[in-house]
């Protein structure tokens, strides 16, 4: 997955341009930055690439999150479902908005069970936020339909699945809103970074207006700029789009290699019958970024997982012992550790989760092995890594 692996002079350039002219920041002094306009033009690749009317870079995918919701209308009170497997900034985007993270259980594509989806929804539900992690997804028609029957936002956090598609469009394009990071180590990297895409011309005003502060982006002159709502500031810098810049311009030829990897790996572990690959949804297509399975139990899991530490094999992750990515060690978010006084209805809003058990996500994650697949192997090493994996696997079950 990570883009830092190729990085060369296409991005020292890029780079260099905003460096010879010194705006670092992405608005306003027109006459010194020389034409370049390095968040512009990577927001209007991005739009090309992912087929959608707007994008809004940030800066960060947490932050693309949370303006995400926000220029949807998601805040105080209001609750909105996510997966119980996710990256922990789903939560923490939430809880910024003084919103009530809902957590539900995922099914055999890793992503968000329907069913249980829908048993979730209540009169405060506003919004599902799907997560498409580890470069599939989940079920999109299904919370498609969900979402209109119950007159719901669908936000999906593509963070991991950028090149992915489902039915011929690109993950992230699919919901109301979509979310990206370009953080060090995704597919295609910023440094720091994200986006927020959607073809909705008024999600994308608010979005716009809410990661400056409320500026409106009327005119040339930043300080006659006047502010029709109240804002933040999620921007990115010139020098991060500049490196994104000359990322996404390489995308095609990142999410090549990815696929070969992916496929020479997932060739050799389908010759073993104990392996069971995740489900992707009828009509979707993996952006490859990881390789997940199912072993028969979680000791088998266990036991795979440190045999692949210590015979080398690395960037396995076995999520159900990991502390980032699955509801099962998130004790700071069970406990309510914040640093400052939550709303009571939030506190509220979380009680559930201090006794709540989720034995359907359990039995997936506990025998879920993911492998981050790497752009700068070479075909031998791949194939190379791909037996000594099998072999591995083979004498553990
Ligand atoms: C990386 C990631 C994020 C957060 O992105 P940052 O840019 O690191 O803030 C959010 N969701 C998922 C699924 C991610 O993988």
């Amino acid at each position: 997955m990570p883009g830092f692996e190729l990085f060369g002079d296409a991005e020292r350039n890029e780079v260099h341009d905003v460096l010879d002219n010194g705006v670092l920041m992405r608005y306003g002094f027109d006459g010194m930055r020389k034409g370049h306009w390095k968040a512009k033009a990577l927001e209007s690749e991005l739009e090309t690439f992912l087929g959608v009317k707007h994008v809004q870079l940030v800066s960060s995918g947490t932050a693309a999150v949370s303006v995400a919701l926000a220029a949807a209308g998601v805040g105080a009170g209001d609750e909105v479902i996510m997966p119980t497997f996710t990256f922990v900034a789903s939560f923490e985007a939430i809880l910024m908005l003084g919103a009530i993270p809902v957590l539900v259980d995922i099914d055999d594509t890793l992503g968000l069970d329907p069913d249980a989806v829908e048993r979730a929804i209540s009169d405060k539900t506003k919004a599902i936020m799907v997560v498409q992690m580890c470069g599939s997804m989940a079920d999109m028609n299904a919370l498609k339909s969900i979402c209109k029957t119950h007159d719901l936002h669908l936000v999906e956090d593509a963070c991991q699945a950028i090149g992915g598609t489902y039915n011929g469009q690109q993950l992230g394009s699919i919901g109301d809103l979509g979310c990206f990071s370009f953080d060090f180590v995704k597919t295609m990297t910023c440094g720091e970074g994200g986006a927020v895409i959607t073809n909705n011309p008024d999600y994308y005003t608010n979005a716009d207006h809410y990661s400056d502060h409320g500026h409106d982006h009327v005119g040339s002159d930043r300080g006659a700029e006047t502010h029709p709502f109240l804002g933040y500031n999620f921007r990115i810098s010139e020098l991060h789009a500049a490196v994104g810049l000359a990322q996404v311009k390489r995308l095609p030829e990142f999410l090549n290699l990815q696929k070969r990897n992916f496929d020479i790996i997932r060739d050799e572990l389908s010759k073993i019958d104990a392996v069971e690959f995740r489900r992707v949804p009828e009509g979707g297509v993996e952006s490859c970024a990881f390789l997940n399975f199912f072993l028969p139990d979680l000791e088998i899991a266990r036991e795979v997982s440190s045999e692949f530490k210590a015979q080398g094999v690395d960037a396995c992750f076995h999520y159900y012992d990991n502390n980032w990515h699955y509801v099962r060690k998130w004790e700071h978010l069970k406990d309510m550790k914040s640093l400052f006084p939550l709303s009571e209805e939030v506190r509220n809003g979380l009680n559930y989760l201090g006794s709540k058990t989720f034995p359907q996500s359990d039995s997936y994650i506990a025998r879920n092995i993911s492998c981050l697949i790497k752009l700068s192997w070479t075909e031998d090493e791949v194939r190379q890594r791909a037996q000594l994996m099998a072999k591995i696997i083979n004498s553990a079950v």
